[in-house]
């Protein structure tokens, strides 16, 4: 199973969905997005995506 790592377009924090889903929804924000949509910052098997979603949050890929 492939995962990826997508950011939500409303609350900008990363979440893992799979990689054949369309839609995903936010477990923070709980907005739904199209994964097309949204910026994927990650892709690979549960821990990768896992770990890219954690480093993510904890802000070391933000550029802002
Ligand atoms: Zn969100």
């Amino acid at each position: 199973m492939k995962y990826v790592a997508v950011v939500c377009p409303k609350c900008g924090r990363a979440s893992g969905a799979r990689f054949d889903a369309k839609r995903h929804q936010c477990p923070y924000c709980g907005a739904v997005f199209q994964l097309n949509d949204a910026s994927i910052i990650a892709m690979g098997n549960a821990k990768a995506v896992r770990e890219a979603v954690a480093r993510y949050n904890s802000g070391e890929f933000r550029q802002l």
